[in-house]
């Protein structure tokens, strides 16, 4: 049965609108010390490539890298800005993304996200699952408000809570994943699955009410690939939902490549609200919705302490610094985007 869109009140009041997002950051909601180590970051996640990094160089060795230009304008790489457990990470000098390049071979890629157990078990840990649960329903709240409901394709759906969530709210769903044990789960739920890249799946133009794509552009080689996909996919009115991290944000900005959104392996591409615009845009959507969420506070002032910045449990250093004033200036971890395409 199909959802009715609906008004959300609450999304045009900036103030409950800020109380809805800090519902799930997990830095406000349960402390950035016992998030991280109650999800098992801590125990679970470590540089999965680092037994090849050569010790003359400190890059991973070269036999197991491709070389890529910029994925947003193609433009070769700049100087780098750091290295970061083997990989080179460089700003684009003419759009100003900050991406990996060299990046892994796409065999080795492809494998890793085939085999990938240690973030598949930081998702399923009980923490998680609840601050993910109230963030699936603000992306949920944020979509009724544009859309009636229909079907919706979650690329790179993991274990497939999304599908889970809107399932309940009445959207047909189907998810495209590649991890192996993450299939085998959703498979025995029930869930609708592909397993195969989205360029190769031969689903029919203008089937999806809804394409989504939660912290999954960041990972993706070739991110214009997908998100022509995704246009393609979309009916004329349909949404395309993103959350990417935000490489602009204030605990970025900060921590530099101490910060953990950076991983080479993994997070291949690094976007902030204009580099994010252009993608888009270049690919003809229409942004509607562009803010930021998740403030990382506590990383913030464990770090400004000289503390561990995610296991320390530092008090606040400046109490004038309000999750208001970080999202105000889009400087929150993560971008929500909703966009549509624009002349279709
Ligand atoms: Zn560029």
């Amino acid at each position: 049965m199909p959802v009715q869109s609906k008004a959300i009140d609450w999304l045009q009041d900036p103030i409950e609108r800020l109380n809805h997002k800090n519902a799930f950051d997990a830095s406000l909601v349960l402390g950035t010390s016992k998030f991280n180590r109650s999800t098992g970051r801590e125990d679970n996640l470590h540089p999965p490539f680092s037994q090849h990094i050569d010790p003359d160089t400190g890059l991973i060795r070269g036999d197991f890298l491709r070389s890529r230009n910029c994925p947003v304008c193609e433009a070769p790489p700049g100087p780098g800005l750091f290295v970061k457990d083997g990989f080179r990470h460089v700003r684009c000098p003419n759009c100003s993304l900050i991406y990996v390049s060299l990046i892994l071979r796409e065999d080795l890629m492809n494998k890793y996200w085939r085999e990938e157990l240690a973030w598949t078990r930081v998702l399923q840990s009980a923490p998680q699952m609840e601050m993910d649960q109230v963030k699936y329903d603000y992306g949920l709240d944020l979509v009724s408000a544009y859309l009636a409901g229909g079907k919706i394709l979650d690329i790179g759906t993991g274990t497939g809570f999304f599908l889970r969530q809107a399932h309940l709210r009445g959207w047909e769903t189907m998810g495209l994943e590649l991890n192996l044990e993450s299939v085998e789960s959703m498979r025995n739920e029930g869930i609708e699955v592909i397993v195969k890249p989205l360029e190769l799946s031969d689903l029919a133009s203008g089937s999806f009410e809804m394409v989504s794509l939660w912290e999954v552009l960041e990972h993706l080689a070739e991110p214009k690939t997908i998100l022509s996909e995704a246009r393609r996919l979309l009916t004329a009115q349909g949404l395309l939902l993103i959350l990417v991290p935000n490489s602009s944000s204030l605990v970025t900005r900060l921590l530099h490549e101490k910060s953990n959104t950076f991983g080479g392996h993994s997070h291949l591409n690094h976007f902030n609200p204009k580099s994010l615009t252009n993608i888009l845009e270049s690919m003809r959507f229409e942004i509607l919705e562009l803010e930021t969420v998740i403030t990382e506070l506590g990383t913030i002032n464990n770090y400004m302490n000289f503390e561990d910045p995610y296991l320390g449990e530092a008090p606040p250093f400046f109490p004038n610094l309000t999750p208001e004033i970080i999202h105000k200036n889009l400087w929150g971890s993560r971008l929500l985007v909703l966009a549509r395409p624009s002349d279709k």
